[in-house]
């Protein structure tokens, strides 16, 4: 798609690169809602039914450990991003950019031909003309259309698209969810057709943050101020508009104002200006000057490049600089802490709570004593199938004697995502201990398990089982 003028090849422009991105991205959060494996989704943050589902694997709420580990995986991707390639976010992923683009590009320019020219974002179509205010509506209203799916995709990643498409059958049950996508669509409305780039210049927190994270090295639009010429003086006011009065001062600035790399900024910004808040990395003044510079033979004056490169020429942007690399170690290190936690995933869960009396003493009709310790169980299935389970009593190793399971008797079901209350009974005939005058606490071990999954579904508990002193056994009847 690169072509040659003069003998100069002019590269394909960012923006088609950017379409291409905004395309893949988009069938992706498109897609990803609906694949599941398993019966799990790759993401789903599921606040009904308290689950979060992360890479096709399921963790229940108790679980949440992962979240942290994600939240920083989030932001340190991001500020190390900014450190690297500017707004490079802003210009490639963010939804506002890309849903900016189908509206105004493509729904508004391509479309309805309301707006002249995709290269010039700056001129507003003439309002007065009835025919423009009727093609602003027809803009608006597929805008609106497109706001729902959106909203709807947007929750796909909290309420799976099954539930959703099943909840919205009868809308004012779930009025929480309606209200969500009615909410989320408005939002979408206001921000995209009238708020437009001032969410990126005076909304968004990132454009505050970004600055502080750039160096010398941070590669980013630049114009080129030794090729091209000072257009604007130190107090970044602007002294030139045509290319002979700038060359009356510099002999050799190439730049010949024709302002295209300004009438295409989404953001109504002069990139000849220097670094501003308001660049949202989108690089299409890089394109506009490409062409410019192009018919005359020559490279473009702003590029995607460092100031370290272009403007104080020392040599090749270092990408790897030691503040990347620690952004890459950091970044490695808690994916790496991630998948080992997560591989410690527990197919299970259950919590043991020992009842408030200690333990009950009685006398057998054929006289053996028998100590008895209650436990409430609270077993929870977090498979997506109905399992049956059941326990085992380790007791300490050299402690001579059993413990029986007297209730329940038997294994039970449990099904999925259902919190399962059991009273558990322990028992011994045996002489566990033999102390006189304090009851002895002794350490125990249950191992829970899905019959028939042994090894693959269980988990150990640490408990303890509490034998009466001397006295309180003889006294027993
Ligand atoms: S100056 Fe404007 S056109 Fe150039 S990258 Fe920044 S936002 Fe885009
Ligand atoms: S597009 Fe290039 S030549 Fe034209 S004004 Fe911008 S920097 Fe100068």
């Amino acid at each position: 798609m690169s072509e040659e003028i003069k003998g100069f090849k002019i590269p394909t422009a960012w923006r088609i690169k950017r379409y291409y991105f905004f395309i893949l991205l988009t069938i992706m959060a498109l897609v990803l809602p609906w694949i599941e494996v398993n019966g799990s989704h790759f993401f789903l943050l599921s606040f009904d039914k308290l689950k979060l589902h992360l890479g096709f694997v399921q963790f229940d709420m108790q679980e949440l450990y992962l979240l942290p580990f994600l939240l920083m995986m989030l932001f340190l991707g991001i500020f190390g991003m900014t450190v690297m390639g500017g707004r490079v976010f802003c210009g490639w992923i963010c939804p506002q950019t890309i849903f900016r683009v189908i509206y105004r590009d493509v729904i508004e320019t391509k479309l309805l031909k309301l707006r002249k020219r995709i290269k010039n974002k700056q001129l507003e179509p003439d309002m007065s003309i009835a025919q423009n205010k009727i093609k602003r509506a027809v803009a608006i209203l597929l805008w609106v259309v497109l706001s729902f799916v959106a909203s709807a995709n947007l929750i796909w990643f909290f309420v799976p698209p099954e539930d959703f498409f099943a909840y919205m059958s009868d809308p004012f049950e779930h009025m929480i969810l309606l209200g969500t996508l009615v909410s989320s669509a408005l939002f979408l409305i206001y921000d995209i057709v009238f708020l437009q780039e001032d969410y990126c210049i005076y909304v968004c927190p990132y454009s505050r943050i970004q600055s502080v994270l750039y160096d010398e090295n941070t590669v980013m639009a630049l114009y080129n101020t030794n090729r091209g010429g000072h257009i604007y003086n130190s107090d970044k006011e602007k002294v030139f508009t045509k290319q002979k009065d700038l060359q009356a001062v510099e002999a050799h600035a190439e730049c010949t104002a024709c302002e295209s790399c300004v009438t295409v900024c989404p953001t109504h910004i002069d990139i000849r200006k220097g670094l501003q808040l308001e660049c949202i990395n989108c690089l299409e003044c890089v394109d506009a000057c490409t062409v410019v510079m192009g018919k005359l033979g020559k490279p473009s004056l702003v590029t995607w490049s460092s100031e370290y490169e272009i403007i104080d020429k020392k040599g090749k942007t270092k990408y790897f600089r030691p503040k990347i690399i620690a952004y890459i170690v950091l970044l490695i290190g808690i994916a790496v802490a991630m998948i080992i936690m997560g591989s410690k995933k527990e197919n299970m869960l259950l919590n043991i709570n020992k009842e408030n009396r200690l333990y009950s003493v009685h006398k057998e009709s054929d006289g053996r004593v028998v100590v008895e310790n209650a436990y409430e169980f609270l077993l929870q299935n977090t498979q997506n199938k109905t399992l049956n389970f059941y326990f085992e009593v380790i007791l300490p190793q050299g402690l001579k004697g059993t413990l029986e399971i007297e209730k329940p008797k038997d294994s039970f079901d449990v099904t999925p995502d259902v919190k399962k209350k059991k009273i558990v009974v322990l028992r011994t005939y045996d002489k566990l201990a033999d102390d006189s005058r304090h009851d002895t606490i002794i350490p125990i071990t249950i191992r829970a398990y899905a019959v028939g999954h042994e090894g693959e579904i269980e988990v150990l508990r640490e408990s303890t089982f509490t034998y009466p002193r001397e006295d309180i056994l003889r006294e027993a009847k």
